[in-house]
């Protein structure tokens, strides 16, 4: 058996919903090496298989009877030209500060993002009018298919919203050991969401600097999103439904105060936050499972939470708002 091999390790505190669930099999990657030794033990590498950055965007429905392999590969640097790379297993928001105190721009809109850098590229992540992809340059994968390492541009990895191949079937068996961003050499600050927009001229900057911007986006993620170290989510729960003009005219009709953003390419983002808060779910629970009372699209673990209550909640919130909207939402994180 593999050396790194821990058998029935709690997976409470690598999961930010706090839900307790164990791991049958479990391995902490903190090399290439111990990836290749694990998935090159034939019982291991035939089990069912999770791979595990920060837990951030994970559900656990109950045990997982298989091989976790927890990401904790370290490690960051800057190269020339505006290159930045860093381990699978670093801290997202670790690589934002250490990048502004750098002197480089570029991912301060993306501050505070829970989670890790291997697991940034699989949904795209994306805040305050900026994605991952804006800021991508190819990622190194190791591919337990072929046992071999690859780089994928963006191209191969196919961004969409809150999505890539890594979601995708084309995608599975590919496991991020290091990604590469390509960051501003002429850095602008990005201002297109209102919120950030509001908060710096509030703040009187009119040429704000990287670290500024970061400051603002943490104090207002600060201000909107649960501490996951004090009340166990996810982040938000549900994706913003993406439908035609034509059927958000359709309920605009019915629904004036109806949220929506316009998309380039002529659709329409409703406020899935929006939706779930007109339906009453704000503040509401379903035994130990509830919903965020200062932003209803964030599900939280009111203590004791089981897998099966969070997703009970799930159901019956996508239930009412299909029922008055007639839109299916979405979620956001992965249900193991
Ligand atoms: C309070 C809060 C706020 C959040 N805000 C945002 C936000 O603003 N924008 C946003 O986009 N997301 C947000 N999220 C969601 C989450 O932070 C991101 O999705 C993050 O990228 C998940 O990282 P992780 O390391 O925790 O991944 P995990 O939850 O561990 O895994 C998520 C998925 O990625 C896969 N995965 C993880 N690492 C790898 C790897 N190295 N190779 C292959 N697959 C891998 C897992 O198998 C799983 O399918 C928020 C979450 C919380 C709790």
């Amino acid at each position: 058996m593999h050396a790194d091999l821990v058998i029935n390790q709690s997976l409470q505190a690598f999961n930010t919903f706090g839900i307790a669930a164990s791991a049958s099999h479990y391995v902490r990657v903190t090399s290439v090496e111990v990836l290749r030794a694990a998935l090159a033990d034939p019982v291991l590498a035939a089990m069912p298989r999770l791979v595990l950055g920060g837990g951030s965007n994970i559900v656990l429905t109950g045990d997982f009877k298989g091989l976790v392999l927890h990401m904790a590969i370290e490690g960051k640097q800057v190269l020339e030209g505006g290159l930045l790379r860093a381990g699978a297993g670093e801290s997202w928001h670790g690589l934002v500060e250490y990048s502004l105190a750098q002197g480089l721009g570029g991912l301060e809109n993306l501050s505070l993002i829970p989670g890790t850098v291997g697991a940034s590229p699989i949904q795209n992540i994306g805040a305050y009018g900026v994605e991952l992809k804006d800021v991508f340059q190819s990622a190194t994968v190791f591919d337990s298919v072929s046992g071999e390492l690859r780089t994928m541009t963006a191209a191969d990895c196919r961004f969409g919203y809150r999505d890539s191949v890594f979601k995708q079937p084309a995608g599975a068996g590919l496991i991020v050991v290091e990604v590469t961003f390509a960051l501003p050499v002429a850095w602008q600050p990005c201002l297109g969401y209102a919120e950030l927009a509001n908060a710096v001229r509030d703040a009187g900057l009119t040429a704000p600097l990287p670290r500024q911007i970061a400051d603002l986006v943490i104090a207002i993620r600060r201000r909107k999103l649960p501490d996951p170290a004090v009340i166990g989510n996810a982040g938000s729960f549900f994706k913003n439904p993406v439908v035609s003009s034509s059927r958000c005219a359709a309920i605009l009709a019915d629904h004036p105060g109806l949220v929506h953003h316009a998309q380039a390419d002529g659709f329409e983002k409703l406020a899935a936050g929006w939706l779930i808060d007109q339906c009453g779910w704000k503040g509401r629970s379903m035994g130990a499972a509830g919903v965020y009372p200062k932003q209803a699209l964030v599900l939280v673990n009111q203590g004791g939470a089981t897998g099966a209550d969070v997703v009970a909640l799930a159901r019956a919130i996508e239930a009412d708002v299909e029922r008055k909207y007639g839109v299916v939402l979405e979620t956001e994180p992965v249900f193991v």
